[in-house]
């Protein structure tokens, strides 16, 4: 294995952010081979798992790049690989290419998706420690990070065999604990899994709610006030969020923003970006899962 020079692992090191943000640069458009595609409002086409997108040129940039969503490629827009990509490329295969090596695009593939579910993992004890925190459960944050950064530098067989759902399980009552520390002052409803689609939430004072999976698609929540709200794994596909106050939310990544609708009223995390069609007028709403973004 190959040190990436990006990240100095170690008990109560800090997590680097840039670790933790997609380089499709020093990458080889992974996420343009390895899933598979299924024809649908965010692909234009089928595509078989381990099949290059036929989009996708030799020297792995997207040859439809500036124009994803007019060729009917939303989903592509929406991805966001957390990182996983170039860590594999990189600091697993050492800069290896899967074009022209059968064995390692075979691991390469096998590796991805458990990459990219340990970085998403990683992104949030980063989103955790970067909160106000007790010193004792910062301590269990740091070795929780430490511990995962571990398990994306061992061998491809031994990534491969990793499964992301038990790290997740481990992992989560930290973040619960990160989560109620942070909203402890806000008294929010504890709204967890709420089935909230389509539901009409313009203005609502939404502060300090856990909203950790709900199903939001759709939701108006134009106005609406979800300052220190926990959104972690909250879909927010197509929802509206125009005038919205999310500036302190916790737990908000990139794609969910992605996924949603905004506009230049929209307050939004220190950190994230706004998409750049909410300062464009007119655009679509889609609701089928989020999938990939390539540059
Ligand atoms: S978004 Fe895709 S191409 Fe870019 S780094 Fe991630 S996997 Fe690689
Ligand atoms: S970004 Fe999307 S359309 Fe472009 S090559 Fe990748 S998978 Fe294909």
């Amino acid at each position: 294995m190959t040190p990436d020079p990006s990240r100095a692992p170690g008990i109560g090191g800090p997590i680097d952010p840039g670790a933790l943000r997609a380089d499709c640069a020093r990458c080889a458009g992974l996420c343009c081979v390895v899933p598979a595609f299924s024809r649908s409002s965010d692909f234009a086409i089928d595509k078989p798992a381990g099949r290059p997108c036929p989009n996708l040129q030799r020297d792995c940039r997207c040859g439809i790049h500036s124009e994803l969503e007019e060729r009917g490629f939303h989903g592509c827009t929406v991805f966001d690989c957390l990182g996983a990509g170039q860590k594999i490329v990189q600091t697993v295969f050492a800069g290896r290419d899967w074009h022209d090596d059968p064995d390692a695009a075979a691991q390469m593939f096998a590796v991805f998706p458990v990459m990219r579910r340990l970085h998403e993992l990683l992104w949030h004890v980063a989103e955790a420690l970067a909160l106000d925190l007790p010193t004792a459960l910062r301590a269990d944050l740091d070795l929780a990070a430490t511990r995962i950064d571990a398990l994306t530098r061992q061998t491809p067989e031994a990534i491969a065999d990793v499964r992301p759902d038990d790290e997740f399980q481990a992992v989560n009552p930290l973040l619960q604990r990160a989560s109620e520390h942070a909203r402890s002052g806000a008294r929010g409803a504890d709204r967890r899994g709420a089935q909230l689609m389509g539901a009409r939430l313009r203005g609502a004072d939404l502060r300090g709610s856990s909203l950790r999976g709900a199903r939001l698609v759709g939701a108006d929540l134009r106005g609406a006030d979800l300052r220190l709200a926990d959104l972690t794994g909250a879909d927010l596909r197509g929802a509206d969020l125009r005038g919205a106050d999310l500036s302190t939310a916790l737990f908000l990544c990139q794609s969910q923003l992605d996924a949603a609708r905004g506009d230049t009223s929209t307050h939004i995390p220190a950190g994230r970006v706004p998409p750049a069609r909410w300062t464009r007028p007119a655009v679509a709403v889609r609701v089928d899962p989020p999938r990939r973004r390539r540059r």
